[in-house]
């Protein structure tokens, strides 16, 4: 079983400044339903780590993230993809929780569950965060310029020897093609 570990704001779908707060402003980066297509067909278990600090803040509530949710899982699924589950942590930056990136503990429920190690797991993400918790994890993180990923790679604390792509798709191929 060959594990990936996906972002959702900015790697999946489009991000907003504003927060993705309901199902209709939940818009797919062009070609990341293919890359989740391609990936599945290959057997490959697609897992998404989300923050979702919007519940913290009060912008949307558990109920309307099922939703949001639902609306990706059927978007993905009709694109012949399948994403195995969404972990997402509802907590705020002053929360003090374990589960929110930069913080591994999103990875690390998702190894308990998955019954695997991640050392080789590429886990793919546009901020700062989602590389961070990935090497923190264990994982292998890959940046993408989506979202806030052409910002990402010229931040100081960007690790240069992370492998960077256009985008989803550009992700994925690189890795069905090694
Ligand atoms: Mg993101
Ligand atoms: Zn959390």
């Amino acid at each position: 079983m060959q594990l990936i570990i996906l972002d959702r704001d900015g790697v999946i779908n489009e991000d907003s400044d504003a927060f993705i707060k309901s199902p209709t402003e939940w818009t797919p980066v062009r070609g990341s339903l293919e890359a989740i297509a391609r990936l599945h067909r290959a057997g490959w278990r697609v897992v998404v780590a989300t923050n979702q600090s919007g519940i913290a803040r009060g912008l949307f509530d558990m109920d309307t993230l099922a939703r949001i949710h639902e609306t990706m899982h059927s978007r993905v699924i009709e694109s012949g993809g399948l994403i195995d589950a969404v972990f997402f942590c509802p907590h705020g930056p002053d929360d003090g929780c374990s589960c929110r990136k930069p913080q591994p503990g999103m990875f690390h429920d998702i190894a308990s569950r998955m019954h695997t190690g991640l050392r080789g797991v590429p886990a793919i993400g546009d901020s700062l965060r989602d590389i961070q918790a990935a090497q923190a994890a264990g994982a292998m993180p890959l940046l993408v310029k989506t979202g806030k990923g052409s910002a990402t790679v010229r931040h100081a604390d960007f690790d240069p020897a992370t492998p960077v792509f256009n985008d989803l798709y550009g992700a994925v191929n690189h890795l069905l093609a090694n």
